[in-house]
């Protein structure tokens, strides 16, 4: 009897779903799929795989409401969000159509011949993807394996598998040959170690936390398989004096609470120099006041319930007797609501100002000077993203030049998007998602010299 798990919506905690979890012989199984499908799939000339790839991506498009509405039974993620993430993933299947033929080699030169590079599929990639963006994390690795002529085995995270058991059918739909995506849903420790386990994978990309990350890494030593990790984050958001004070407070409180603080990217450390932090903390709250939470099938509301019981669980452990200086409203009634909260503690090596919480907290922190601002911005084993906010274009210059951090912003918290690299510095991660420059962690480099003689 395959094990079971019953998908709640976290508003009403009502069964959403109930879905069998797939063990080890369901995972070899579609890498068998996957296996068999790869040589065709790597020969469909470029531009029918990028003309497959399209249709899939209007495919996406087609179904981005309905893609919405589960994401939000399965998540909470407010109907807004869930639907732009929907559409997203249906450009960044696009992007990837589009990348397959501008992913060239060289030619270098070298005496008595030619010497060429060609950038070559891997063959079997297992895809992991973490229960926080399930739709949108799930395109981030589909479009650049497939385009890049691998096949795919993508194992979504078991509680929001929903959208991504979707996508699988929605490929076939659209005409990408049976094998070359294949979703399995099942546990990380079955499933997804079976992924790192199996010989037939040749690359495991995996987005989620840096603790799992560690064990994947560790994992695939084992083969010298290829390995690409997206992990965690306790990003600085770095507001100077002479920044707009009022533009840097407006758009803080959709950095850090933005998808209930369950985001990689959450800039949950909010440093602020200490002339300007009275004023900036008034307007910061103030805002935060305007960032509702509620019913996330309404369009009106920012912010939705954590994602589980037991995810509630985990946040209340880091706030449950927290000073705060601000603590927003829920709603009555079930669901796995917290409040967003605002604090300043004074002990900077509280695990509130050091730990990802992923929860809708975020701490406000004084610094004197730019040295003190990179000084505790670097304090942190993590370096995924972060903001800084100036009216000196030298000075933001040199912060972001200094900060140990892979994706910023400067007077502005957007620092995403799939045609610009994307990922950590130290413990936030290894390699690079996003752009023409992920297709090389989904190929190997071939070096090949032709003598001609001469
Ligand atoms: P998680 O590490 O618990 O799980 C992520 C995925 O790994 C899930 O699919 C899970 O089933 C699987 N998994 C768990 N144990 C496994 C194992 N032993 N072997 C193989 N697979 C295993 O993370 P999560 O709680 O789903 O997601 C939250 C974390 O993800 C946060 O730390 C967040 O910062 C991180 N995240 C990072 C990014 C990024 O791009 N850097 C994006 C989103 C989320």
């Amino acid at each position: 009897m395959p094990a079971t798990l019953a998908l709640r919506n976290p508003v009403s905690t009502d069964v959403v779903r109930e879905i069998e979890l797939a063990g080890a012989a369901e995972v070899d199984a579609a890498v068998a799929r996957a296996s068999a499908a790869a040589p065709a799939w790597r020969a469909v000339a470029p531009a029918d795989r990028a003309r497959l790839m399209r249709r899939f991506a209007d495919t996406i498009a087609a179904h981005a409401d309905e893609l919405a509405l589960l994401e939000t039974q399965n998540m909470g993620m407010p109907i807004g969000n869930s639907t732009w993430c929907a559409n997203a993933a249906a450009d960044v299947i696009h992007y990837f159509a589009g990348a397959i033929d501008k992913h060239t080699g060289s030619t270098i030169p070298v005496a008595g011949g030619v010497d060429v590079t060609f950038h070559e599929p891997l063959g079997v990639v297992g895809l992991i993807t973490p229960w926080n963006f399930p739709v949108l994390m799930a395109s981030w690795k589909i479009g650049p394996a497939l385009a890049a002529g691998n096949t795919a085995v993508l194992k979504p995270a078991e509680i929001t598998p929903l959208t991504a058991m979707r996508l699988g059918e929605l490929a076939l739909e659209a005409g990408l040959p049976e094998g070359v995506l294949n979703v399995v849903v099942g546990t990380g420790a079955e499933a997804g170690w079976r992924l790192v386990e199996h010989p037939d994978v040749r690359k495991v990309a995996f987005t989620g936390s840096t603790a799992v990350g560690k064990r994947i890494m560790a994992g695939c030593a084992e083969q010298v398989k290829r390995v690409t990790l997206e992990l965690g984050g306790k990003s600085a958001n770095i507001v100077f004096a002479d920044a707009d004070i009022d533009a840097a407070a407006a758009s803080a409180p959709g950095a850090v609470f933005d998808n209930s603080g369950q985001d990689c990217c959450a800039r949950s450390r909010v440093l602020v120099q200490r002339s300007v932090f009275d004023r900036f903390l008034e307007r910061f709250i103030e805002a935060s006041k305007g960032f509702t939470i509620g019913d996330p099938m309404s369009t009106d509301t920012a912010m939705g319930p954590l994602v589980t019981a037991q995810h509630l669980e985990r946040v209340r452990a880091f706030t449950d007797g927290l000073a705060t200086v601000y603590t927003g409203p829920t709603p009555s009634g079930p669901g796995y609501w917290h409040p967003i909260m605002i604090a300043t503690p004074s002990d900077a090596d509280a695990a509130i100002c050091r730990d990802e919480v992923f929860g809708p907290v975020a701490v406000v922190i004084p610094f004197d000077d730019e040295a003190d601002a990179i000084r505790i911005c670097n304090d942190s084993v993590y370096g995924l993203s972060g903001s800084v906010w100036t009216g000196d274009g030298s000075r933001a210059l040199r912060v972001v030049r200094a900060m140990d951090a892979g994706t910023i912003s400067v007077n502005s918290n957007s620092s995403v998007r799939y045609s610009t690299p994307f990922g950590g510095f130290k413990q936030s991660g290894l390699g690079r998602e996003h752009s023409m420059a992920v297709l090389d962690h989904y190929t190997e480099l071939k070096n090949v010299f032709i003598a001609t003689g001469a």
